[in-house]
């Protein structure tokens, strides 16, 4: 079982296009899955843990109503048709706690190649479809934020950024407060060291 922690933007690793799924990455594939069996969630892409190759895991139950709430692994997996553009609320494991409008397909038709080797097509409506479409523009090296205006974009940037600083300062000034409180412990050790 390997856990792999997943890279949050603005890492470069998730600029980088990836190249086509090789027997040979089998490793990625193993990594994926765990993670994404840890991590739970609708979708997880290679690139996310560490992997270049065009790889993606989707939850199957999210897909497929009557399937038993397995992972379905896509190797190489292309966009064949797409129609109708719509609207959906999307979540990133790359972008924590950010939830974005993005303008996808809302009916899209996939092939990709299984675990087993064989070659799969099929259709998908909805928000299936617009969570394939994201893992899939991770493979391109794409985020959500890389899909809307330059205005919105800049905006939840900066918000990002400000929870990153605010971050930050909480750690100082914990870290800050555990140094007081060792300081004011080592005098206190010194003075009762002194009255014995
Ligand atoms: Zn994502």
């Amino acid at each position: 079982m390997v856990y792999r922690r997943v890279i949050e933007w603005p890492s470069k690793s998730l600029k980088r296009v990836s190249t086509e799924y090789k027997d040979t990455d089998e490793q990625a594939l193993v990594d994926l899955v765990d993670t994404f069996r840890v991590k739970g969630g609708l979708g997880l892409s290679a690139p996310q843990v560490g992997y270049s190759t065009r790889l993606i895991v989707v939850n199957e139950s999210l897909l497929v109503s009557s399937s038993d709430n397995s992972e379905l692994v896509m190797k190489n997996p292309v966009i064949t048709e797409s129609s109708n553009p719509a609207f959906f609320e999307e979540r990133c494991f790359s972008l924590p706690g950010i939830s974005i409008e993005v303008e996808r397909f809302s009916d899209i038709s996939v092939r990709w190649t299984d675990q087993d080797g064989k070659i799969c097509e099929r259709e998908y409506s909805g928000y299936p479809a617009a969570c394939i479409q994201h893992e899939i523009d991770h493979l391109d090296g794409k985020v959500t934020i890389d899909r809307i205006s330059q205005l919105k974009r800049s905006m939840i940037i900066k918000k990002i950024k400000r929870a990153a600083s605010l971050e930050k300062r909480l750690a100082r000034n914990e870290k800050s407060a555990r140094e007081r409180k060792t300081a004011a412990t080592r005098a206190k050790n010194r003075r009762k060291r002194k009255s014995k």
